[in-house]
This record gives C-alpha cells, sequence and structure tokens, in this order.
C-alpha cells in the first residue's frame, strides 16, 4: 500500500511534535507500507514570515513573497527527515523543485497543474520515507510559487492523485469534522464519513479543517481523504463521494461570522443593472454571496448582497467611486451578521428540510434577513448575537448530537 500523510502546522511546531510525527510515519513504514509525507510549515512560521516581509516593504512583490514563504516548509521537511533518521529510518526531504510540482504561473494563489513522480517513486522503492514540502510549487518560469493558504492540503492530494495512493491522510489537531463546532454546541457529533459536496459546502461556511480546493481536486480525481487528529487514534471523518442509503439528512450545521451585509439602495430597475453591479466586484476579485433582489418600485430597485469581512473595505470603495455609473441612492451595510447552514446530501430527496429549519429559529424568536438555498444546503443570515444560538436550536431541531 502506498499512504500519503499530510500533517499540518500544529503538528509540526515544536521539535517534540516532529518526534510524535516520525513514531506515526514510522509504525506504518515498519508494517511494509510504502509512505509520501507532506508537511506545513512549523506553527505560526507563515505568519511570521508574511510579517517579515512587510517588516521591510510595505507590499513586497509577490515573486519574492513565494521566495520567501516556501522556506518554511523546507524547515519542516528537513527536520522531519532527520528525525525519521533519529529513528534508524530512511528517509529523504524534497522540496517542489526536487520532486517537480509544476503548478500555473499566479504567485501566492498558484494551482497545481502535475506532478512528475519519478523521484519520488525511485525513493519509494529504495524504501525511503519521502516528505515533501507542501504549499509550494514551480511554474512555467522556474520559479517558486505557493498556493494560498493552508495549501499544503492540495499538495497532499495532487500528490496522492499522482501516485495513485491507496489513502489520503490529512493530520490536524482535531479528531475529524463535527456536525457543528463543538465549541459552540456541547454535543456536536463526529462525523464519519461525508461526501466532498457536503464538505465543500461546510468548509466555505467557516469550517477550515479542510482547504476548499483540496476537497475539489479531491472529488475531480476521486482521491478518498481521511481527516483525523495527530494527536490520538481516533478514527477521523472519512470524505469521498457517499452513497451509503442510510444518510443522515442533515450532515452538519455551519456558522459564518465573517459575512457583511451590503444594500444598494435606489438602482435603475431596467436591464442590466445587476450585471453592472456583481460585473464590477467579479473584475475586482471580491467574492459575492447571498443575493437578494426585491421587487423594483416607482422605477427603482434595491438589490442586497453579503462580502466577507476582510473584502468589505474594498467593495464600498468600489461602490463609492461608480455610483455616478451605477447610478444608485444610497447604500447601507450591516456588519454585524451572521450566515447559517444546513448542509446534507439528504435533503435533496426530503422535503420538509427547510420547513424544520425555519419553525427551529422560530422558536426561539431568531430573525431571519435574507434566505438562500441550494440542492444540498440552506443558508441565512441572522443577527450575529444570534448566531451561536441558532446553531444550537437547529443542532437540536435535526437531532445532530444523537448517533
Ligand atoms: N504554511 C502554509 C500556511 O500557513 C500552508 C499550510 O499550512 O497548509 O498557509
Ligand atoms: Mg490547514
Amino acid at each position: 500500500m502506498l499512504i500519503v500523510k499530510k500533517f499540518g502546522g500544529t503538528s509540526v511546531e515544536t521539535p517534540e511534535k516532529i518526534r510524535d510525527v516520525a513514531v506515526r510515519c514510522a509504525e506504518d513504514y515498519r508494517h511494509g507500507e510504502d509512505v509520501v509525507v507532506v508537511v506545513s510549515a512549523m506553527g505560526s512560521t507563515t505568519d511570521d514570515l508574511i510579517a517579515l516581509a512587510h517588516s521591510v516593504q510595505e507590499n513586497p512583490s509577490k515573486r519574492e513573497m513565494d521566495m520567501l514563504l516556501a522556506t518554511g516548509e523546507q524547515i519542516s521537511a528537513a527536520l522531519l527527515a532527520m528525525a525519521l533518521d533519529a529513528q534508524g529510518i530512511r528517509a529523504v526531504s524534497l522540496n517542489a523543485f526536487q520532486t517537480m510540482v509544476h503548478t500555473t504561473n499566479s504567485y501566492g494563489n498558484a494551482r497545481v497543474q502535475k506532478i512528475d513522480t519519478e523521484r519520488i517513486m525511485h525513493e519509494v522503492e529504495d524504501r525511503r520515507i519521502v516528505i515533501v514540502t507542501g504549499f509550494q510549487g514551480v511554474n512555467r518560469y522556474g520559479d517558486l510559487t505557493t498556493l494560498g493558504r493552508g495549501g499544503s492540503d492540495a499538495t497532499a492530494v495532487a500528490l496522492a492523485a499522482a501516485l495513485n495512493a491507496d489513502s489520503c491522510e490529512i493530520y490536524t489537531d482535531v479528531d475529524g469534522i463535527y456536525t457543528a463546532d463543538p465549541a459552540i454546541c456541547a454535543d456536536a457529533r463526529l462525523i464519519r464519513e461525508i461526501s466532498y459536496d457536503e464538505m465543500l459546502d461546510l468548509a466555505s461556511l467557516g469550517k477550515t479543517v479542510l482547504h476548499n480546493r483540496a476537497v475539489e481536486m479531491a472529488k475531480k480525481y476521486g482521491v478518498t481523504l481521511v481527516v483525523r487528529s495527530a494527536l490520538n487514534r481516533h478514527e477521523g471523518t472519512i470524505v469521498r463521494e457517499v452513497t451509503d442509503v442510510e444518510r443522515m439528512l442533515i450532515s452538519g450545521v455551519a456558522l459564518d461570522r465573517s459575512a457583511d451585509r451590503i444594500s444598494v439602495i435606489g438602482l435603475q430597475d431596467e436591464p442590466g443593472v445587476a450585471f453592472r453591479l456583481f460585473n464590477m466586484f467579479a473584475k475586482a476579485g471580491i467574492n459575492i454571496d447571498l443575493i437578494i433582489q426585491a421587487v423594483g418600485h416607482d422605477g427603482l430597485k434595491d438589490i442586497t448582497f453579503t462580502v466577507s469581512d476582510h473584502e468589505m473595505e474594498a467593495a464600498m470603495d468600489l461602490l463609492s467611486r461608480n455610483q455616478k455609473r451605477l447610478k444608485y441612492k444610497s447604500v447601507s451595510t450591516d456588519r454585524d451578521v451572521a450566515k447559517l447552514s444546513i448542509v446534507g446530501a439528504g435533503m435533496m430527496s426530503n422535503s420538509g428540510v427547510a420547513a424544520r429549519f425555519f419553525e427551529a429559529l422560530y422558536n426561539e424568536g431568531i430573525n431571519i434577513n435574507m434566505i438562500t438555498t441550494s440542492e444540498i444546503r440552506i443558508t441565512v443570515l441572522v443577527a450575529d448575537e444570534d448566531g451561536e444560538h441558532a446553531v444550537r436550536a437547529v443542532h437540536d431541531a435535526f437531532q445532530l448530537g444523537k448517533e
């Protein structure tokens, strides 16, 4: 069997933890498995490097940023190889150049296109544990690139696909994916199995255990993922194309506090208005989420939508600079809102899910500002102060705490 194991920053934070990771990798190796390991940078290394860059240049070039950030993963990869060696296990660390992880050109946000497997397989066949630096790649110009924050997950999935691995294990500091944030819901339960689509919806809604692009790639290449803790032996959560007939109606409840609301008031009620507005945001790379357009009146209409709080300023700036062109009267905003979602593939074949969701909120006197749905998800916008309360009410209503 060939196993790809990925260890995140918190799992390789200290020399002791790196030794623990080595012990864990050694077990599988001694059982005769082929082991390829992907590591992130130690603890807060990437953040520290970013701060360091900004201390010498306010606006560092993206190319030099990647050159700098790529060093973080190289440290943990080399240290893990040394820790394995200390246990008498043959290991070799490889960076993106040595492996050849080919990516798109865009510095800071590159995508993996292809990974050469020759060198890795050569080492594996030589009975070495191969440790590959996560998060980094090489572009067409022969420059180092990085895959965006949290990108080591994507490296692991891309490697598992390229090597045709038998399993891809993502080790982290939690036991897996929960039905709700355990810090909010005392009876949140570990999900045993979840589909790619459900995971994507949960992840984009605030559960940051797995990098979204990694899940998309896993889905595309049919790589089964296991998300589990580096600290214990729990089995974790399996992410794959689930077809289990006894599926839960709802897999989980997610709360995203980072949402802010913007209402553009008094737009012309004519064709092309929504296009011009959202095209402007799309061009600026600003992600728009929930959208509501009310029925027009007196030739005017309002459009309300949400953006992530870190893009709020840029969005407002764009709006005010384009007021003349877009011909709107005013803008109102609300930063104290949160997105609450339920996600579940079981929703597709069951009616009454939405009603039960809304009833749970009504019973608690929680007001809904906006609603949006997809095949496997219902999202509402509520006041931030109602958020946690709402998560518990909905978690209860769908009995997610019960096996
Ligand atoms: N070290 C990178 C980061 O902090 C990549 C990763 O951890 O996956 O974002
Ligand atoms: Mg991560």
